[in-house]
């Protein structure tokens, strides 16, 4: 029966059993330091067979060569970026291959692409270098920058990437900064749109005082390149940073904490069950295949397996429970501003991080009736403790002590947020994103100073099959599809859709109807959801499905 610890009949038990899972669920600090990873996957954690029978069935061979096999050798030079089309021979072509060399759906993919992570608001009060050093740069050809409602990504925090090596020599990683503004039509007739857009200004590919600032009035394959180069630092950005670390690494912890001090019986234990299914074996088999030597993010990423990984171990150096709940996060990087009337990462997340802490919200109060009964919860408050501790989770922003219900709920929302929507933001955007070398290459393959000497009347880019030089060969391209694919292709569950397992922990418990009821109006309120979505996709120019509830999965099961 489910109970609080200090409710529990049989508390003798209760322990005996958790002692027992702490011998089954061990930590690993070493293997990608400073992150607390799972030691040893228990069999109960593995993927089930309906889980692997029905992935497998979908997961149909799609080996490399075959991708290529009806559209060019995988040796032959690439001189067009159209050449990357023709590896969708099988598998469907994402539709931003039509658009994405213009600079309405480049700006676009900051606020609903792959990576809405990544961009900021400009805080003219607190400006960084580089923007400075853009501004000066066109101040010096009589250009004024219009400082208002601007925004910028900044990939400098990767500089330290000196790049990995593929069979004809090396790969590169260009850090580069690049500005936006929005512009206004001038009128609101919804919440999300006023019908404006996000435009690129300008882009600095060498983060330094004298590094050329590409604009809109470069030629047309300088200013690609430029938009390429930023790409490319989203791509890493993205797969190391927001998905592989911010989402699957970071949760691992708190799935082990989770198994280890919190029985089996306890609410909370049974609330976060779902959210974590398949995570700890998928993780591992993230480690085992993706983050191999010769896998694909070692193939496939700019830097060096090693410089890779370093991107993951930052990335979580700066990542705390408390900063990183969406509402917070998002504030954090300005991207709040009702100056920006469309977000739709935003926009649409809000609406289900507010039907996560209303359901959140309902179940642990059914639990916790005043502080008391937090502050009597030992295993919950050794849930905390071990979260924290430098010899358990590592986890930063996690309060010393529950004392009231307010932190709790925060945390435990931040956590099945992360586990199913931002996941799924980050996950399902990767193949109508990332699956298109010519839309996110995952790696410049030529050094790129050359091209510092280009300016707006002399280009540095001769040519298209100039440009292709920089891009990733055939080889690189299909395996980047492959991947892409096999990360997208299958989705377990349903948000708010528990299995019998859920069900059954409360069944004959006083808490049976009470239970049922709270979650069956978290399941009409992501309805309530899905149609505000649906109506919000309407007056977008680019749809933005990733966060309607009917697509999110509880876990990071993929
Ligand atoms: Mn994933």
């Amino acid at each position: 029966m489910p109970s609080l610890p200090q409710n529990e009949p049989n508390l003798p038990a209760r322990q005996a059993l958790l002692k027992q899972q702490q011998e089954r669920y061990q930590f690993n600090f070493e293997y990608l330091a400073p992150l607390a990873m799972l030691d040893e996957v228990p069999k109960d954690e593995n993927f089930s067979g309906a889980y692997l029978a029905e992935r497998l069935a979908r997961a149909a061979d799609l080996p490399v060569n075959m991708l290529a096999a009806k559209a060019h050798s995988l040796l032959d030079p690439l001189d067009r970026l159209e050449d990357y089309d023709d590896l969708f021979t099988l598998l469907p072509k994402p539709t931003i291959a039509n658009t994405f060399q213009t600079d309405e759906v480049f700006a676009e993919q900051r606020l609903s692409g792959a990576n809405p992570m990544a961009i900021r608001r400009l805080d003219p009060s607190n400006p960084p270098s580089t923007y400075l050093n853009i501004k000066q740069q066109l101040a010096t050809k009589g250009k004024t920058l219009v400082e208002r409602n601007l925004y910028y990504v900044d990939y400098s925090e990767l500089s330290f990437v000196q790049g990995g090596t593929y069979a004809k020599g090396k790969k590169y990683l260009p850090t580069p900064f690049a500005l936006f503004s929005w512009q206004s039509m001038g009128y609101r007739d919804h919440k999300t749109s006023d019908h404006g857009e996000l435009l690129p200004i300008a882009i600095q590919i060498q983060q330094n005082n004298s590094g050329r600032v590409y604009t809109p009035r470069d030629a047309h394959l300088d200013w690609l390149f430029a938009k390429l180069c930023v790409q490319i630092a989203d791509g890493n950005h993205h797969e190391m940073s927001s998905h592989l670390c911010r989402t699957h690494f970071v949760m691992e912890p708190i799935a082990v904490v989770t198994a280890r001090q919190l029985a089996e019986d306890h609410p909370l234990y049974i609330l976060l069950q779902p959210h974590f299914r398949f995570m700890l074996a998928n993780n591992e088999l993230g480690r085992k295949q993706l983050i191999q030597h010769g896998g694909p993010v070692d193939k496939l990423l700019a830097g060096t397996l090693a410089e890779s990984l370093q991107i993951v171990k930052n990335s979580f150096e700066s990542w705390s429970l408390d900063q990183f709940s969406f509402p917070t996060e998002v504030r954090n990087r300005g991207m709040d501003s009702p100056d920006l009337p469309h977000f739709p990462y935003r926009d649409d997340g809000q609406l289900v991080w507010d039907a996560i802490h209303k359901f959140v919200t309902d179940y642990l109060r059914l639990f916790y009736a005043d502080s008391d009964a937090l502050k009597n919860d030992e295993e919950l408050q050794n849930w905390v403790k071990e979260l924290r501790d430098p010899q358990g989770g590592r986890i930063k922003g996690v309060p010393e002590h529950i004392q009231t219900l307010e932190p709790l709920i925060e945390m435990v929302t931040t956590i099945v947020f992360t586990c199913g929507p931002q996941h799924c933001a980050v996950n399902y955007t990767q193949y109508e994103y990332m699956a298109l070398a010519s839309n996110i290459p995952l790696a410049a393959y030529q050094d790129l100073t050359g091209l510092e000497n280009g300016s707006e009347t002399k280009p540095a880019i001769t040519n298209e099959a100039h440009l292709m030089q920089y891009l990733p060969p055939y080889q690189q391209a299909a395996g980047q599809l492959q991947i892409m694919n096999i990360l997208t292709d299958y989705r377990y569950d349903k948000l708010g859709y528990y299995d019998r397992t859920f069900k059954d922990a409360f069944a004959g418990s006083s808490f049976d109807t009470a239970v049922d009821a709270v979650v069956e109006q978290f399941k009409q309120n992501l309805r309530i959801v899905e149609t505000e979505i649906d109506l919000d996709n309407r007056k977008r120019v680019i749809e933005y499905p990733y966060l309607k509830p009917s697509l999110i999965l509880n876990s990071i099961s993929i």
